[in-house]
C-alpha cells in the first residue's frame, strides 16, 4: 500500500510502498478515507518533538471504513464508518482502570509511537475505533478527534457549565472548536481574545464577543465588560506565559483557568490576591479521554460542532502535497485544517 512516512527528522516526508498491516485478534484494519494534517506532525517532521522509531507513518487524525475485524472485536463489522481515538492504552494499569488512559504506563500515540493514517490502511486496536454516524463527513470525523476533542476535554477539566461566562485566548484550531462547544454547553457570554483581525471577525461572526488584545489590555477589557466581576472560566490555548497570566487575572470568584497551550516559560501569580481570595484555580489540560468522544461525536452529529467547507482543504496521499501542507502550517496559525483524502 501507499504510505507517506517520516524517515529522518528534519527531512521532508517520503512516499513509500509498505505492506498492508496484519491485524491481531483485538485490532481492526481501517481503509483510511481522511487523515488530518496537524501542527504536531510539523513538529515531528522538524524534530521538535522526538520520535523514537523511524521510519514511521505519521497521522493521528483518522477516519475511514473498517476493512477487517479481529476475532475478539465485537462492536464493529467490515464496512462500518469509524473515526479513531489516537491514544492506545493498556486498559489494565492503575490509570487505565480509573479511566485516565492519557497517563497509561505503556500508552502509545498512533502516528507517533506506531504507524498512523498517512497511508491507505491503518491498524488500530478495536477499542480505538469509534462508529462515525453518516451525518458527519469523514474529513470532519478525522480532524475532530484531535483539536476538538482536546477543546472538549479543556471545558470538562474546567468543569464548565451552562450559563457560565468564558474567555478563550487564541482562535486557532482549538479555539474554533472551543467556541462552538461552549455554545453547545449552553454558555453565558463568550469572549475571544486575539490579535489577528480576521480571526477576531470570524469569532464575532460565530457569536463571540471579540476582544482585540492589540487595542488595550485584554484583562481590563474583560473586567470592564463583566462590570468588574471577571469570568467563570478562562481557556488558554496559545501557550505563552503572558496570556496564561492574563487568563488567571480575568477570573472572577471561584473562576477556573484551564491551561492548554504549551510553553516552557514560567508564569508568576500573586497567590493571595489572584487565587486565594477568589478561591480561583489553575488547571493543566493534556489530550483527552476516550470517554469524552461519544459526546463529541454527538455534538458534531447534531450540527453544534461544524467545520464549514471553507475551513477545510483537501490534499492527496502524496508526499509532495503533504510536505507543502506541513510547510504552510508552520507559517500560519489559522483554523483552516488540511485533510488527506486518498484518491481511489
Ligand atoms: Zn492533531
Ligand atoms: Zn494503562
Amino acid at each position: 500500500m501507499k504510505a507517506v512516512r517520516l524517515t529522518q527528522m528534519g527531512k521532508p516526508l517520503e512516499q513509500s510502498e509498505v505492506l498492508v498491516p496484519e491485524i491481531g485478534s483485538h485490532d481492526v484494519l481501517i481503509r483510511v478515507t481522511a487523515a488530518g494534517i496537524c501542527h504536531s506532525d510539523a513538529h515531528y517532521r522538524a524534530g521538535i518533538s522526538k520520535i523514537d522509531r523511524l521510519p514511521l507513518t505519521l497521522g493521528h487524525e483518522i477516519a475511514g471504513r473498517v476493512e477487517k475485524v479481529g476475532s475478539e472485536v465485537t462492536h464493529l463489522s467490515a464496512g462500518d464508518r469509524v473515526c479513531v481515538h489516537y491514544l492506545v492504552h493498556c486498559g489494565s494499569c492503575e490509570f487505565c482502570v480509573r479511566g485516565l488512559e492519557q497517563f497509561c504506563r505503556s500508552g502509545q500515540m498512533i502516528g507517533k509511537h506506531r504507524d498512523g493514517g498517512y497511508a491507505e490502511f491503518v491498524k488500530v486496536p478495536g477499542a480505538n475505533a469509534f462508529p462515525l454516524p453518516n451525518e458527519i463527513s469523514f474529513e470532519v470525523g478525522a480532524i475532530m478527534m484531535c483539536s476538538s476533542a482536546t477543546a472538549l476535554h479543556a471545558l470538562n477539566k474546567a468543569r464548565y457549565k451552562a450559563g457560565e461566562s468564558i474567555v478563550i485566548f487564541g482562535f486557532g484550531g482549538l479555539g474554533f472548536s472551543a467556541l462552538q462547544l461552549a455554545h453547545a454547553f449552553g454558555s453565558g457570554e463568550v469572549y475571544v481574545v486575539e490579535i489577528n483581525p480576521a480571526k477576531l471577525a470570524s469569532a464575532a461572526g460565530m457569536g463571540a464577543i471579540a476582544i482585540d488584545a492589540r487595542s488595550a489590555d485584554p484583562v481590563d477589557q474583560i473586567k470592564e465588560a463583566t462590570g468588574g466581576k471577571g469570568v467563570d472560566v478562562a481557556l488558554e490555548l496559545i501557550g505563552s506565559a503572558k496570556t496564561m497570566r492574563q487568563a488567571v487575572l480575568c477570573l472572577g470568584p471561584l473562576g477556573r483557568a484551564a491551561l492548554v497551550g504549551l510553553t516552557a516559560e514560567s508564569m508568576s501569580v500573586r497567590p493571595y490576591t489572584e487565587l486565594i481570595n477568589k478561591e480561583a484555580e489553575i488547571i493543566g489540560v493534556s489530550d483527552h479521554l476516550a470517554a469524552e468522544l461519544p459526546s463529541l461525536i454527538q455534538f458534531a452529529c447534531s450540527g453544534k460542532l461544524r467545520f464549514p467547507t471553507e475551513t477545510l482543504r483537501v490534499v492527496d496521499l502524496d508526499a509532495a502535497q503533504i510536505n507543502a501542507a506541513l510547510d504552510a502550517l508552520q507559517d500560519s496559525i489559522d483554523y483552516v485544517r488540511t485533510v488527506i483524502v486518498p484518491s481511489k
